[in-house]
């Protein structure tokens, strides 16, 4: 997990600091620890309870040896992940288990990552020999429409196309008949998501659910929010306003190579309930993991 590597390294590095030359888990290590993880971006909220449940443990337990606090942290952060991921990872990227074709629609505002992802995932069906159907349905930010195409071409799957400033829900809808005309695996759709419009993002986001459910009324089968790791807060802001604009039922967090914010994925999945699919850990095609609670937590605390 070179991807990771960064992360790692920078709360596993303030925690060393942190238990250097103490004996045993007192207020003062907790303090320090509760500080280390809201600025690693866990989030109030979420450090608060990972505390306490520390703070209980090392009562009941009486786990006063300080070499004990990353075994006690991982495992409180572990299951604090295991509460909101569940799902079974073994390969988010196999589609037997899937009705088909799959609709997955996918939002977050600009500059998120939104279409590096849609084409890692293109890539990442395309390459275990699913058919892939893409919609350029964010026809408003400038390039975004090309910025699709290229990778559909890179990937090598159909794009589907109206050029930009048209309807997205007209895009989408051919985007569900061309996959369905074509037999797709999974249909992709890209939408845009312009926060500071929430009201028209959520008339257009409903709009472009209405008209694809005329075609296949159980679609889309799933909304993904795209969120950039490195932003630490703003991550959290972002899911908090587009949470209240549709209903978002999987998380994709880019960026997380490269930064020591990883801890925002903590925070995120406890305050939204709503389970990490995937990390983005690069710009690359094949940057883009299945989302692991286990490795990502090891990846933390090792
Ligand atoms: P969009 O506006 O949300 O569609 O964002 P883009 O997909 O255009 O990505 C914005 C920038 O972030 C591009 O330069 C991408 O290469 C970069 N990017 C996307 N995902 C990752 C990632 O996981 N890690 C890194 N380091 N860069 C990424």
């Amino acid at each position: 997990d070179k991807g990771l590597e960064k992360t790692k390294t920078s709360i596993f590095d303030k925690i060393s600091r942190v238990i250097v030359g103490k004996s045993k888990v007192d207020e003062e290590v907790l303090d320090e620890l509760e500080e280390i993880l809201i600025s690693s971006d866990v989030g109030v909220d979420t450090t608060v309870k990972i505390i306490r449940r520390i703070e209980a443990r090392v009562e009941r337990d009486k786990y006063t040896n300080i070499q004990e606090l990353d075994r006690i942290l991982k495992e409180e952060v572990a299951a604090l992940l295991a509460e909101n991921n569940s799902q079974d990872v073994k390969d988010s990227f196999e589609t037997e288990h899937l009705p088909k074709p799959y609709v997955l629609m996918v939002v977050g505002v600009n500059g998120v990552g939104k279409t590096t992802t849609i084409g890692k995932l293109a890539h990442q069906f395309n390459k275990r020999g699913k058919k892939v159907v893409l919609g350029a349905a964010d026809t408003f930010r400038a390039a975004a429409v090309d910025q699709l195409k290229l990778w559909g071409e890179r990937v090598g799957v159909t794009v589907i196309d109206h050029g930009m400033n048209t309807d997205p829900s007209s895009v989408a809808f051919d985007a569900v008949k061309k996959g369905m005309e074509l037999g797709a695996d999974v249909i992709i759709i890209d939408t845009a998501g312009r926060l500071h419009t929430k009201i028209n993002l959520m008339n257009e986001l409903g709009k472009i659910k209405r008209v694809i459910q005329k075609f296949l009324p159980e679609a889309p089968h799933e909304v993904m929010l795209v969120l950039d790791g490195s932003t630490g807060q703003n991550a959290v802001i972002q899911a908090r306003e587009f949470t209240k604009v549709t209903e978002i039922t999987s998380l994709a967090i880019t960026k997380l190579d490269g930064t020591a914010k990883g801890g925002v994925v903590i925070g995120i999945s406890d305050e939204f309930k709503i389970p990490v699919k995937y990390i983005g850990v690069g710009e690359r095609m094949d940057d883009l993991q299945v989302f692991n609670k286990m490795e990502f937590v090891d990846s933390l605390f090792k």
